[in-house]
């Protein structure tokens, strides 16, 4: 199958969930653990390449227990939403997101997938399952795209054989009580990412390796945990899951650099678009925990955000760890530059605003 030629077999759910059932799941969806009538499937075998792309419904899979994703952890994913815009849905940047799910699978020795199966895949999967778009304001279908080692093989090698799915969740707000200021915890003991690690690849992988930092987290009445970088313990990273911003008094915006350690988060990147061309300066420069701390006491530092697809932009309004605690600016509302910047991406997203990047594309 080439690239240009994408053809989807198409097998229709026989059962899909009943409409009052579906309305009633549609109504308070939660993140994350109501799913849609069907998936994307497209299987991968050396020597053969991608083949067998097919829509069918969303079921278990067999996967044999010598299945080498279990032992080795060769899977990568990525996360993308469709929103409800006019009478139809629109995707935000998907080729962001493909290019980004090869440059995970490069980093973890599995296949290239070819953009144009990557967006006919999600394109497919959102059109058969539009019916569960959701129209309620901050509601959104998001869309996870995932890719997994399936050869049955206990040796240690890349395997031969791998299974790309793609399944759709109706969601709500990723915060509850969304809005509001969330709480950071420093990662004392545990890191994310190491300079040549698999910090900028979106793989499970990372994920497991952050839960126990997260849980130190919640031990210590905060929301999300901030990690350091692995070397010297004081540049800020990011959170497990979302990047981070800095707004100072004189307007100006920073964010850590992505020198490897830190997920290219397509939000960030483009945050970093939106507010220059706001006519804000944005400088990616490494920012000590240290100075994040005096920064903030002296008033330099006016508010602090985090970013990423799933809670778009949530405002940081403390900062936690064993020597004490500091707070940013009013921590009990987001500030003004962090609600603008929200704003505007999700404006745009919802074409409430002009393009004028072409981030946005149509579904139906
Ligand atoms: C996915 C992810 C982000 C955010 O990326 P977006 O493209 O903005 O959703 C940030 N950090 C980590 C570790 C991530 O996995």
């Amino acid at each position: 199958m080439s690239g240009n030629s994408v053809q989807f077999d198409y097998r229709p759910n026989s059962t899909p969930v009943p409409v009052a059932e579906r309305e009633a799941l549609l109504a308070s969806p939660g993140f994350g653990r109501v799913f849609t009538d069907h998936m994307a499937v497209i299987n991968y075998t050396e020597g053969q390449g991608w083949h067998d792309a097919r829509i069918e419904a969303r079921a278990p899979i067999q996967v044999d227990p010598a299945s080498a994703v279990l032992h080795y952890a060769q899977e990568v994913f990525e996360g993308m939403k469709a929103y409800q815009s006019g009478n139809g849905a629109v995707l935000f940047r998907p080729d962001a997101n493909a290019r980004r799910f090869n440059g995970s699978a490069s980093r973890l020795s599995m296949p290239d997938l070819p953009e144009a199966l990557f967006l006919e895949s999600v394109r497919r999967l959102v059109d058969v399952d539009r019916a569960w778009v959701p129209s309620q304001p901050g509601g959104s279908l998001y869309l996870r795209p995932f890719m997994f080692a399936n050869e049955v093989f206990l040796g240690v090698k890349p395997s031969a054989e791998y299974l790309y799915m793609v399944i759709a969740s109706p969601v709500g707000s990723y915060f509850k009580g969304a809005g509001g200021p969330v709480s950071v915890w420093i990662s004392q003991n545990d890191t994310r990412a190491a300079m040549g690690g698999t910090g900028a690849a979106k793989c499970g992988g990372n994920y497991a390796a952050s839960l126990r930092a997260q849980a130190e987290a919640i031990r210590n009445g905060c929301d999300q945990t901030l990690f350091l970088d692995a070397t010297e313990r004081r540049w800020v990273e990011e959170l497990g899951g979302m990047n981070i911003f800095f707004v100072f008094e004189d307007g100006s915006l920073s964010t850590p650099p992505l020198d490897g350690t830190i997920l290219p988060g397509i939000t960030r990147d483009s945050l970093i678009t939106i507010a220059r061309a706001q006519g804000m300066t944005v400088r990616e420069e490494a920012y000590s925990i240290d100075q994040w701390k005096s920064d903030a006491a002296s008033g330099r530092l006016r508010e602090t955000f985090a970013c990423g697809t799933a809670a778009v932009v949530a405002p940081i309004g403390r900062v936690a760890s064993p020597e004490g605690s500091f707070t940013i600016g009013n921590p009990e509302v987001g500030g003004e530059v962090t609600m603008r910047l929200r704003a505007a991406l999700v404006d745009i997203q919802l074409g409430n605003a002009p393009d004028p990047y072409g981030w946005v594309q149509r579904v139906f």
